[in-house]
């Protein structure tokens, strides 16, 4: 009945460049996005589903460029806490489709349509949005209406993320000021198991999940409408570890659902028993050892790290649900948490940050810290480097 076969068998599926008919997003894409928003049921007009813009059909083969999925969802019982939770299903389920690939989250998604599903008859954005209406609520009763618009049109693209950006900082600014000490519980992510088979997210009040679209609420959130899911309630358990913060039922669980793979989280620590990560991290902590410190890239940074190092190879190292000391996967919100690498040394030991990262930390290093953390601005290389530590004293 569609286009392209749809089924968890698909999840996982890499599309290469030489592969694909359209790519949507990425990383030479300024401007994409997804949103989900929930709406009263008299504002959601039910499997409405419209493409503004050229559509697949339309693009030429190779074509890559901008992209915004708007979904709009209504329920009775549906609330606005769970907004963050729906849209990352949009990853999980256009995942699902025969030759559709997805990647990241919000505003900074990834999409690649595969020749062959092209030229099977998948050539209109308007079937996988029939599809993801149908998945969703098919899974989640709670949704009774939904509709869904993608927009590629440029112009209209950068205006919707502008109005999304705002959406994902009022949903981040909720979480603040609550502890890890203040709750019981955490919760655990496994959806994208798919991509990194032995990956568990553990999103705490103070570690907002590496893909950054999940936060402690929002896994509490989604526990509630869907306990089958794959966000479940961790009870935290006993601190064993102070120095690092291991607890010891979050062990437990993460050896469960990694199959036995990683025995030991560390939550707050890129170098003793880190924190997996799948491949959705905003941002990636690599070690430095002529430095003794950390460097921290984003997803958007183009050029080489300061170590020669661009974003895809570090993100090789540090994705794949292994653990690997000196490489963390963090969601951006991360850098705004109280026990932000609070093992290591938290932001003392930060010696270099992409100089887009650190404008949107500035608010939360240490004033003394603020010019003493170099960017590619300063510094081109590890030797640079280690000269600028030493002149800002911290070498
Ligand atoms: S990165 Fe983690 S929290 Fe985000 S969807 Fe994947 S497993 Fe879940």
């Amino acid at each position: 009945m569609y286009a392209a076969d749809v089924g968890p068998q698909y999840e996982g599926e890499r599309i290469r460049k030489n592969e694909f008919q359209v790519e949507f997003g990425g990383p030479d894409v300024s401007h994409k996005g997804e949103l989900v928003t929930v709406k009263g049921l008299g504002e959601v007009e039910h499997e409405k589903i419209t493409v503004s813009g050229p559509d697949l059909k339309d693009l030429p083969e190779g074509f890559s460029g901008p992209l915004f999925i708007k979904v709009e969802v209504a329920g009775e019982e549906l609330e606005k806490d769970l907004e963050a939770v729906l849209e990352r299903r949009i990853h999980q389920y256009i995942n699902y489709i025969e030759g559709v690939f997805h990647m990241a989250q919000r505003y900074d998604i990834w999409i690649r349509i595969h020749k062959n599903s092209f030229k099977k008859g998948l050539n209109s954005l308007e079937q996988i949005g029939r599809i993801l209406i149908d998945l969703f609520t098919a899974e989640l009763p709670v949704i009774e209406k939904m509709s869904v618009e993608f927009i590629t049109d440029p112009a209209k693209v950068q205006n919707l993320l502008v109005e999304a950006l705002k959406v994902y900082k009022e949903r981040d600014e909720r979480i603040k000021g609550l502890r890890e000490e203040d709750v019981d519980e955490f919760y655990g992510c496994v959806l994208c198991q798919s991509f990194a088979p032995t990956h568990v997210c553990v999103i705490t009040p103070e570690r907002v999940s590496l893909c950054g679209a999940i936060n402690w609420l929002d896994g509490r959130a989604a526990t509630k409408v869907d306990p089958e899911g794959a966000q479940f309630a961790i009870p935290k358990g006993n601190l064993i570890d102070l120095v690092n913060i291991s607890y010891d039922n979050v062990n437990q669980v993460v050896t469960e659902r990694s199959m036995g793979e990683t025995t030991r989280f560390s939550l707050h620590s890129a170098l003793s028993y880190p924190h997996t990560a799948c491949g959705c991290f905003e941002a990636i902590v690599f070690y430095i050892p002529e430095v003794d410190g950390f460097g921290i890239v984003s997803r958007d940074f183009a050029g080489p790290s300061v170590t020669g190092d661009p974003f895809s190879t570090l993100a090789g190292s540090a994705s794949g649900g292994k653990q690997n000391e000196g490489y963390l996967g963090i969601g951006i919100q991360y850098l705004t948490s109280p026990k932000f690498l609070i093992a290591d040394g938290g932001f003392n030991r930060v010696a270099w940050m992409s100089s887009a990262l650190k404008e949107a930390a500035v608010e939360n290093l240490p004033p003394e810290l603020a010019g003493k953390i170099a960017t590619e601005k300063d510094v081109q290389n590890v030797d640079e480097l280690t000269e600028f530590m030493q002149n800002a004293g911290r070498l």
